[in-house]
Formats: C-alpha cells, structure tokens, sequence
C-alpha cells in the first residue's frame, strides 16, 4: 500500500468535486441535489438515474445528460473507466481490494482474507446465530492495524432493530488491546426507524464514507425493515423495487468507495420444503443478486458454523467459530 498514498489522495480530492463545477448546475440545481444529499461528482453517479430525475424533476435525457458529463470528468481523471477497459485495468483495480478479519481464523479462510472491500457480504440465519455479533466485531477490526487484519479505518453502522451495544463494543475493543474511547468514536451509529429512513441514509452514504473515511458498512438488519412494513402479496411488488434501489446504492457505493459493506438478513421458515435446508434468506432474487458472498449461520453445540452459499469463486465448505469476550474467534 506504501507508496500508493500519494496518488490516492489525489484520487480522493477531485472526485470530491463539488456538482457546480459540471456545466448546467447552477445554484438552483445544486440547492435541490443538495438537499437530497448529493454533493460532488461521484454522488452523481452512485445514485440512480431515475432517483436524479426524481430530485431534480426533469426529462430522463437531462439527467442522463449530466451523469454523461460526470462521467467524462471522471474518466479524465482517471478515477473511473469509461465504457469498455482492459483486463490489466480490472486485474489492478481487484489488486486494490483489502480484507478485514473477522477475529476467526476459520471464518477468515472461508472467505478467502475476511470480509471484503468493493463487495457486499450477507450474513443470514435465525435468531442468536451470531449476525449482530460478527457486525460489532468487525467495526472494531476494521480499526486495527493493517498486520493485524484491519484497515485503519473507521466503520459506518446503520442498525435497523436497535441491538447495537456501545457496551459490547468497549468489550470487544479491550479483548483487542485498542482504546475503547477511540474506537467508540470511530463507529459512526445510525438508528434506522423505518424503511424509508434506511432508503435515506443508504442515499446519503456517499458523504458520510468521505466524511469519516470508513472502509466498512454495517447494515444490521437490512430486509427487517421492508418485511415488517410491507405485508401481504399485494405489496410485494412494491417492496422488492426498493429494496432493488437500496441494493443497487450499496454495490455502487462498494465499488466506488472501495468499502466492505456487510449486511445481515433473517431466515424465511418455509414449512413447505421438507427436503434439504428449510430455510432462505428473505429477500428474493433482488437481494441475491446484488449480493458478492452470502454466508449461512447456524448453531452448533458451544459453537456456530458458518458455510458460504452459491459462490462461483469459493469452494463450499464450513467454518467452525465461536462468540466470546473480545468478539468472534475460533473455538479453543
Ligand atoms: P437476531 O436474528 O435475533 O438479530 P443474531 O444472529 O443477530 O440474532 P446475535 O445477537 O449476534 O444474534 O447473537 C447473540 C448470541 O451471541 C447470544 O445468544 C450469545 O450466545 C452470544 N453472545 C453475545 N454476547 C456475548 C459475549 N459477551 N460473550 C459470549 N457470547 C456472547
Ligand atoms: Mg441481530
């Protein structure tokens, strides 16, 4: 990474560019995008064309229009590619991406390096599985030194169910030799109240990643929100457009940011399957599809066992871990 930080630095800078520098943002339009947390280049192009024709009210061409131009500064800068790119740029920008331990070895070698930055990794299973667990242990080693699996960084935690424990934190943060007081201060909490709060604070992550130079989102639980508010078939349809919008902010802001984003979800019993595993992860195709890694939970006796679902590059296989003190480790 040394020698790296130079050229990054000026990365980080111009894609910051205020949206007034774009032709055809004067300071009507800048006052509507900044309202809805849209500040620089790079929000222009994480969000969704159809949210930008939403905030700003004109025709879909305009809008396209101005993405096309954020899209060409950018590339001048080379801080993103333009339409086709070669395989040598791809191979790079992948060399890039970094890991973040989980505090388990076993689990760290199922995902290949731990949790993964320009990816989105779920963590599903019933209740007291461990998701919440595993999300406090990794906003506290996202903060550890780079030889000891973390990322110096700070971590964004959006928590949904309301089961984010500074407590746990300190705990976690002691086990691990780091200041408590620093590492509290370096996970940004926000209480998500209902859906349509998540869907704005997922909007306006872009700002809070630069603002506190996170390298790791939490999302604890992601669906919760949308199963509990948008009941019966008849809202399905309706549920699954946003939860696709939500989804499609957190694979943008990934890649963009180069932050791991982790989320975790909930199992659907189904009492109809009565072979294999009666449970799935709630969400459907949209969500599984935005997803890089999907780990499965379970209990064990005195332990838990995750394993990886349907990854085209991990081999199947499981991991044995355990919930302690100072986080999550293998088992004695
Ligand atoms: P839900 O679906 O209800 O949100 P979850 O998968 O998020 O469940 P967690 O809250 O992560 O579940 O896990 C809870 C379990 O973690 C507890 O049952 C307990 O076994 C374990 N646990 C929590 N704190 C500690 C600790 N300090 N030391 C050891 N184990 C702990
Ligand atoms: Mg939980």
């Amino acid at each position: 990474m040394a020698g790296h930080g130079e050229e990054e630095k000026v990365a980080i800078e111009e894609k910051d560019l205020d949206v007034s520098v774009l032709d055809g943002v004067g300071p009507a339009t800048k006052q509507k995008l900044n309202n809805a947390g849209i500040y620089t280049i790079m929000d222009l192009l994480v969000h969704s064309t159809s949210h930008l024709c939403d905030i700003l009210g004109g025709s879909r061409e305009k809008v396209l229009h101005l993405q096309e131009k954020a899209r060409n500064l950018l590339a001048e800068y080379n801080i993103i590619e333009k339409g086709f790119v070669s395989a040598d740029k791809i191979y790079e920008r992948a060399k890039r991406i970094s890991y973040i331990t989980t505090g388990s070895k076993n689990l760290d070698e199922l995902l290949m390096g731990g949790v993964e930055t320009q990816a989105i990794t779920e963590f599903y299973g019933e209740f007291g599985t461990g998701k919440t667990q595993i999300c406090h242990a990794l906003s506290v080693n996202v903060q550890l030194p780079r030889e000891e699996g973390g990322l110096e960084a700070s971590a964004i935690y959006i928590d949904t169910e309301n089961t984010f424990r500074p407590s746990r934190i300190v705990e976690i943060a002691e086990g691990r030799n780091l200041d408590p007081k620093e590492v509290l201060r370096s996970i940004h909490v926000a209480r998500a109240l209902n859906s349509s709060h998540l869907l704005l604070l997922v909007k306006n992550l872009g700002q809070k990643i630069r603002e506190t130079d996170a390298k790791l989102v939490v999302l604890d639980s992601a669906v919760g929100p949308f199963r509990a508010e948008y009941v019966g078939r008849g809202q399905l349809a309706e549920r699954q457009q946003l939860l696709n919008v939500m989804m499609h902010d957190l694979t943008r802001l990934a890649e963009l940011y180069d932050v791991a984003v982790v989320i975790t979800n909930q199992v659907l019993v189904s009492p109809d399957i009565f072979f294999g595993d009666p449970t799935r992860p709630i969400g459907g195709h949209v969500v599984a599809h935005a997803i890089t890694y999907r780990i499965y939970l379970r209990k064990a006796k005195n332990a838990r066992i995750a394993s990886i679902v349907d990854s085209p590059q991990h081999p199947p296989g499981e991991a044995v871990f355990v919930i302690t003190k100072t986080g999550i480790s293998d088992p004695p």
